[in-house]
């Protein structure tokens, strides 16, 4: 108890050199609180027996409370998921000519709802819309927050107290809060359930579009395949039957890519300019998801229904903003010039890397990756794997990549749950997955500088 009054006061430890250039660069509240809980935390300790810590240590700790109390929360960190749109880490890395608009916008006023030829009021909207309708063959389009305040927005506008007809199959959940049926009661509209899990044919749809029906809607089934004894109903014939009954078809696309993927090597997926040439009135899809972008939710389609849902007073309270909407205008430029586009567009440039080279990068890291186990009962190694693409393409689809791998010697399953930790641990987090008792680090987001960073950061790997 008596050491305790040999404890700096916070006078005296604000006054240490090391604490004097924390406090010009964080201020001096910052460091104050600091020390006075890093003081309560020592006095609790000497209280229950600990010897009394050299100032010197106290101010280290200091030092390390600040730097934790300030860092960022959003933090960088290393996808080495192997899932390369991965929502939980923020879905498509923008491509640097898009960071740079980003910036541009925020650094100073831009003509955000200003038109600079006649000096009047301007529409955000027409930012992009040029660009929308281009790259889509729909005649109007708008932006909001993400797809699903589109999908929101469109339901409240055109079905509030009408009925939804939607397929069985169809009615997904897609990363636990956004389902279907619950986006439907919250708008306002009486979701019509028609045909089977499994099969639904044009007659269920022919015997349910009646006078309550407001839409008639297709869902993208994105994060799941139903295989086996299926039918849907093509998009086409939907849109043919919905206008005979004078009704609009809309098409919720989720993940919505403006271009054929299938010319680099990847899975089919159904763009907008698909659904619009097949008949959809209104086609929903994300700016975040295979499109590369930032977080949006864009609508495109007929030029009264996209007035329609811009009038709602929804739409103000689901806007995008401008930095949004300057990393949209510039990932949708790039789409000018679909030859280069897998090397502008950062989210296609990792989807569509060869996989020699991430092999051989695997090949490269393994000395430092052998190293870093070194001390691991770790059976350090370079493995063939499969990447996802993610965010609601399909499961199924898989790209073969190369990872780092660890596997314990024996069965002892924990080091390999320490290791995942100490990884998340370092100054830029790794995150790697854990599959089949083995720990894997999928190399196809690693790339540029950030290679050496990661092999910096993994050299000082401890347990
Ligand atoms: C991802 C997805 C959504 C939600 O999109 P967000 O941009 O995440 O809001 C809605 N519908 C489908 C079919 C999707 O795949």
């Amino acid at each position: 108890m008596n050491q305790l009054k040999n404890l700096p006061s916070v006078d005296r430890l604000l006054s240490e050199a090391a604490l004097q250039s924390l406090v010009a660069e964080h201020g001096h509240r910052v460091v104050s609180d600091a020390v006075r809980a890093e003081l309560a935390a020592v006095r609790e300790a000497v209280k229950s027996g600990a010897a009394l810590p050299a100032t010197g240590a106290i101010t280290t700790a200091v030092e390390r409370r600040v730097e934790r109390h300030m860092r960022p929360r959003l933090r960088p960190v290393f996808n080495l998921t192997g899932t390369v749109l991965h929502t939980n880490l923020g879905r498509a890395v923008l491509s640097e000519s898009v960071v740079e608009a980003i910036a541009r916008a925020a650094r100073s006023p831009c003509a955000l709802e200003y038109d600079l030829e006649t000096g009047g009021r301007g529409d955000r909207d027409d930012l992009v819309e040029g660009l929308l309708r281009e790259l889509t063959g729909a005649e109007a389009a708008t932006v909001v927050n993400n797809n699903a305040a589109a999908v929101f927005l469109l339901l409240n506008t055109l079905a509030q107290k009408k009925e939804v007809v939607v397929s069985r199959g169809e009615l997904v959940e897609i990363g636990g809060a956004f389902r279907v049926p619950d986006i439907m009661r919250r708008a306002g509209a009486k979701l019509v359930e028609v045909g089977t899990t499994n099969r639904t044919h044009l007659r269920d749809f022919d015997e349910t579009v009646g006078p309550k029906t407001g839409l008639v809607m297709k869902v993208h089934t994105s994060n799941y395949a139903v295989q086996g004894f299926i039918a849907t109903v093509p998009e086409a014939e939907l849109a043919q039957l919905a206008h005979a009954r004078g009704v609009p078809f809309v098409v919720d696309l989720g993940s919505g890519t403006l271009v054929n993927l299938e010319q680099w090597g990847l899975p089919h997926e159904p763009t907008p300019r698909d659904s619009i040439e097949a008949g959809a009135d209104l086609v929903t899809f994300s700016g975040d998801k295979l499109l590369g972008g930032p977080q949006a939710g864009l609508l495109v389609g007929r030029r009264e229904l996209i007035a329609k849902i811009k009038k709602n007073p929804l739409k103000r309270a689901l806007r995008a903003g401008k930095l949004t909407l300057a990393a949209l205008e510039a990932t949708l430029v790039l789409y000018r010039d679909p030859e280069r586009l897998p090397q502008r567009l950062e989210a296609l440039r990792l989807l569509t890397r060869p996989n020699a080279e991430i092999r051989a990068q695997a090949e490269r890291l393994l000395p430092a990756w052998q190293a870093a186990l070194a001390g691991w009962a770790l059976d350090a190694s370079v493995q063939p794997t499969l990447s996802q693409i993610g965010s609601g393409s399909l499961p199924v689809d898989r790209l073969p990549s190369f990872a780092l791998v660890a596997r314990p010697r024996g069965k002892r399953s924990g080091v390999l749950h320490k290791l995942e930790e100490a990884l998340r641990r370092l100054p830029k987090p790794v995150i790697g997955h854990i599959a089949d008792d083995a720990l894997r680090l999928d190399l196809r987001c690693l790339t540029g500088v950030d290679e050496a960073v990661f092999t910096a950061q993994i050299a000082s790997l401890t347990q």
